[in-house]
């Protein structure tokens, strides 16, 4: 082989053919996916999350995708959420990228959600069937949370738990205060029965 360079220039080569016949080997079709996987996990124009490719269905083994959906109640009109895309036919549940990112900073610790610190700390998060995430940490750590379709995740250590309820506290106190009036209302009632009784 000839190069014919434009500064006049040309430099020979010999050819030597290392071109396998089947050129799209399997081999290179991982690996032009794996470059997709990384270029999407770690664009930073806005167009990728930070949870793309790094939620996986341990029900069909698939990458979450994200999905918008018109909402009232959500800041620009819009609400986010990861979904297996076999939604159809897999038994795990939508989750509302708010609620996954307070739950992430839960985890990890934080007051609020992180991105960057999340790619970095991170690996990936699995869903169980029943709806539980797991936190694969580089380091090995694999915490463990319930992702509640109504409520807020449970607590892990009285010390995250402390936190995470210090900035849910509104919506505790309403739930409290639901508690406590039921409980009111029960004992109320058996005081009722009770001196009708005597
Ligand atoms: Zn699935």
């Amino acid at each position: 082989m000839e190069f014919h360079f434009y500064d006049g220039t040309t430099a020979l080569q010999e050819w030597v053919s290392t071109a396998k016949k089947d050129c799209w080997t399997d081999e290179h079709k991982d690996r032009q996916r794996e470059w997709m996987k990384n270029y999407m996990a770690n664009a930073s124009d806005g167009r990728f999350s930070e949870f793309t490719t790094r939620i996986r269905c341990e029900h069909c083994a698939s990458t979450f995708r994200r999905n918008t959906q018109p909402s009232k109640s959500a800041n620009g009109g819009k609400m986010h959420y990861w979904r297996c895309p076999t939604s159809g036919d897999c038994v795990t549940t939508g989750i509302r990228e708010d609620r996954l990112k307070d739950i992430t900073a839960s985890v990890m610790g934080l007051a609020e959600h992180d991105a960057d610190a999340f790619k970095e700390q991170v690996e990936y998060i699995s869903v169980s069937d029943d709806m539980k995430l797991s936190f694969h940490f580089f380091d090995g750590r694999e915490p463990v949370v319930q992702y509640n379709t109504k409520r807020q995740g449970t607590p892990w250590t009285e010390e995250r738990h402390k936190k995470f309820s210090d900035s849910m506290q509104g919506k505790y106190t309403e739930e409290r205060r639901e508690a406590m009036s039921q409980r009111m209302k029960q004992i109320r009632s058996e005081k009722h029965w009770s001196s009708k009784r005597k």
